[in-house]
């Protein structure tokens, strides 16, 4: 059965590289029926955080995924908090220490520095030499006596080590590349080097999905799962698979401190989970050529790893608007409007709820629903009208309001005044009132435009008015010629 897992550690906002990683594993799990992990790296106190921890969960519901094992939900391999399984990592380190799998290393900061810089200069591999791999018991004792604190290293087997990657193929590293490594800090504290493969032992992860960054550590944790393997902690090795990287802008890699990584900032501008999981799905992957708007449920059942590109993603703001923008397209009206309701309130819309219109609103939503391209953009484009005075922009006004614009505006305000109030006679009215003054009917709406709603832009004129109100329409009208 396949079992994966996603592992975040809680430190600062969760980044749209983490819910790709999360996206990614959670495909592959429902995909082939198996079981999705959620697990805390929290082992870190110094940068781990209650409330990161909290908002790592609050974003996961959010974008729509469950998790068979984790926190809130439990399970089997509980604590799903490596900050509440110390005591294991304890115990495998005593057993690794026994069996000859690590050692004690009394190297300090200074002399590691002065070798590896020597190291370099003689043109060696630089990473950890090895000092303390054979010490008697003399040695030890008299680091000891010195007081020296001591670390547990790891060792590495010094021949090299091949393993088939899900999305690479067959990688080959070599020993002096991957030397020997800390997996407890001299005061006790696991590190991540160890807590990483020991949960995923314990908790029999078959398939390890994550992103390249962490290739490097990979034949480390192989060698690690030899040794757990022989002594009966793990029950075998899971299989590796690195997503590529994500580039941002310049061609440099999005950085968790890269605004557009935040994925707090596409809650906020009112992405969909599901515009933006599906933006996110292609970064590394595709379901077919020339196809880039499915859902969720159409991407998990084409998920396979082996079409995981190796090659780094580009990230593309622009797409991914425009992703979302056809998945807003896709809701029934009801779901729109619905989803529309945090941008109808305070801080975004000052003027709810005391002047806001279900009524109206429900009548412009279907207008609305085919241009926004992300939820936040509702505000702005419905405010005319639940605000007593349009909401003027004096750049569009000075665009729209030409010579001649006062002439049209008082033959248009008759006419409107005349009119049967539906959209239909209304852009009759402007039609007309238009060629008394040789103007086109796009010429024609731009004055009455800006005096009603106070934009150059917006969503389809006269249907505006219709639901606005003749009251009202004439009155801003008059407002503008006064
Ligand atoms: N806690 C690690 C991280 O967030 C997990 C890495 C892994 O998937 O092995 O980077």
């Amino acid at each position: 059965p396949v079992r994966v897992r996603f592992c975040p550690s809680p430190t600062g906002n969760p980044h749209v590289g983490l819910v790709r990683t999360a996206l990614f594993n959670w495909a592959f799990a429902r995909h082939h029926g198996g079981t999705l992990v959620f697990r805390i790296e929290d082992t870190d106190a110094a940068r781990d955080s209650e409330e990161s921890y909290n908002q790592l969960l609050e974003s996961m519901r959010w974008l729509g995924f469950d998790w068979d094992e984790g926190p809130e939900v439990g399970g089997p391999h509980a604590p799903y908090r490596q900050s509440q399984r110390m005591d294991i990592y304890k115990d495998v380190a005593e057993k690794l220490l026994a069996g000859g799998y690590a050692y004690h290393c009394y190297c300090t900061t200074e002399e590691l520095d002065t070798r590896r810089d020597a190291a370099r200069a003689a043109g060696k591999p630089s990473g950890y030499d090895g000092h303390c791999r054979e010490l008697t018991a003399e040695q030890i004792a008299g680091y000891e006596a010195e007081g020296r604190t001591s670390i547990v290293r790891f060792r590495m087997p010094d021949e090299a080590l091949t393993f088939t990657d899900l999305v690479r193929g067959e990688l080959t590293f070599q020993p002096e590349n991957v030397p020997d490594y800390g997996i407890v800090r001299a005061n006790g504290a696991p590190l991540y080097t160890l807590v990483n493969p020991v949960d995923d032992a314990l908790m029999e992860i078959t398939h390890v999905l994550r992103g390249e960054d962490l290739l490097s550590s990979t034949p480390r944790q192989i060698a690690l799962y030899k040794a757990l393997i022989e002594l009966g902690i793990a029950k075998g090795t899971p299989a590796f698979g690195h997503l590529p990287y994500v580039m941002g802008e310049g061609n440099k890699k999005l950085s968790k401190r890269d605004p557009q990584a935040s994925l707090n900032l596409y809650r906020e501008r009112g992405f969909l989970p599901e515009g933006l999981l599906n933006y996110l799905s292609l970064l590394g992957w595709s379901i077919a050529e020339d196809r880039d708007i499915f859902s969720i449920e159409e991407m998990v059942a084409a998920f396979d790893i082996k079409d995981v590109n190796a090659n780094p993603a580009r990230f593309d703001l622009k797409k991914c608007e425009h992703i979302n923008a056809e998945h807003i397209r896709k809701l029934d009206v009801k779901t729109f409007t619905e989803a529309c309701g945090p941008w109808l309130k305070a801080p975004f819309a000052p003027w709810a709820p005391e002047s806001f219109d279900a009524e109206q609103f429900a009548a412009i939503a279907p207008h609305a629903q085919t241009r926004v391209t992300v939820l936040s953009e509702i505000t702005a484009n419905v405010d005319f009208l639940f605000l007593d005075e349009p909401a003027t922009d004096e750049a569009s006004w000075a665009k729209a309001m030409k010579e001649g614009s006062d002439a049209l505006l008082v033959t248009a305000r008759a006419k409107l005044a005349d009119a049967e109030w539906n959209a239909d006679a209304l852009k009759n009215a402007i039609l007309t009132a238009g060629e008394e003054h040789g103007l086109k009917l796009g010429k024609a709406q731009a004055p009455v435009r800006v005096a009603v709603t106070g934009r150059t832009i917006g969503l389809p004129l006269f249907e505006s008015l219709e639901i606005l109100g003749r009251e009202k329409t004439l009155g801003r009208i008059d407002a503008a010629l006064a």
